[in-house]
């Protein structure tokens, strides 16, 4: 064929399951040095599931009245811990008020008036400063348990008083380990993790599939300054995401690639290619093929 290499490489990066966005794209995807992957959604399946519920004693609520608070209150986040929380809800086939004045702040949470309250469900670390209060110390309890267990713990706030902590499960994608494996070798130096989420899932994941440089509790612009101060040291950085917590940090990058099944509007939109298969090992597969339509070019 007489098509230009680099067309023909995003051809075959298509049936790969990878979209790449322009030639400037695919040129990119083969020119990366160093590799920051997002856990939740990435590195993971993204389809986290509620595991525990601990109303806490104070709160009056049951383990179906704190599922149903927080459902209420994350209705309208497209998160995958949102989802979970949600997806549990409807299993248990709990009624669930209609929230209003919706907010997310992304990397921390969601907050929303459910019945007259403001429900807060979020991250432990943004929403239980070290304070002295009862509530407090027995929620950061229960946090300390479920993520030592390897969860990812999520708390309920109403009113500003801790009502119980979700402890949620999510499954490391098949492939995750191969792939770490691929761009290591690829690139010469493993991938680093780059999360919101606690250092103890994080670390205790990254373990699982051979990543040592792990960057925990990130807000979505540390993200990106981790991203920038990499650059800044001349290195060209891929970052796989798939979240609005991931969008800065992509658009920061030489090259952002999103996950596409679950991936969010705005990390679809901001990265240079997208994983339309939700397969992480096509990854180092289309990096493989710019480079080799690299070689065709010069
Ligand atoms: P990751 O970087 O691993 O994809 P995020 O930055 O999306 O994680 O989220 C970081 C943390 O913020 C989560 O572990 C969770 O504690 C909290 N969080 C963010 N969004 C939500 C939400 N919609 N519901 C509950 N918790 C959330
Ligand atoms: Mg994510």
């Amino acid at each position: 064929s007489t098509m230009p290499p680099l067309l023909a490489a995003i051809a075959n990066a298509g049936r790969h399951g990878v979209l790449a966005k322009s030639a400037v794209a695919m040129e990119r995807l083969g020119q990366v040095d160093t590799v920051a992957l997002d856990k939740t959604g990435t590195l993971t399946e993204g389809t986290p599931r509620v595991a525990e519920l601990r109303p806490l004693p104070d709160s009056g609520l049951t383990d179906d009245g704190l599922l149903a608070l927080a459902a209420a209150a994350e209705h309208r986040s497209e998160h995958p811990l949102a989802r979970a929380v949600t997806g549990a809800a409807r299993e248990r086939r709990l009624t669930v008020a209609d929230a209003t004045g919706f907010a997310s702040a992304p990397g921390r949470g969601v907050s929303a008036t459910v019945d007259g309250h403001t429900v807060q469900v979020g991250s432990p670390a943004r929403l239980l400063p070290a304070g002295a209060d009862r509530a407090d110390s027995r929620a950061r309890h229960l946090v300390r348990d479920l993520e030592d267990a390897g969860r990812t713990a999520v708390v309920v706030l109403r009113d500003g008083v801790p009502v119980g902590v979700l402890g949620i499960a999510d499954r490391l994608r098949p492939d995750a380990a191969a792939t770490v494996a691929a761009l290591t070798e690829l690139t010469g130096r493993p991938p680093v993790l780059l999360t919101g989420d606690n250092e103890r899932a994080a670390q205790r994941l990254a373990a699982e599939v051979g990543i040592t440089d792990v960057r925990a509790g990130l807000l979505p612009q540390d993200k990106a300054a981790a991203v920038r101060a990499w650059e800044r040291q001349g290195r060209r950085v891929m970052v796989v995401g798939d979240g609005v917590n991931d969008a800065p940090a992509l658009a920061a990058a030489h090259c952002g690639v999103a996950m596409g099944r679950a991936g969010s509007d705005l990390a679809l939109e901001t990265a240079d290619a997208v994983v339309v298969r939700d397969e992480l090992a096509t990854v180092p597969a289309v990096v493989r093929l710019s480079r080799a339509a690299r070689r065709l070019v010069v």
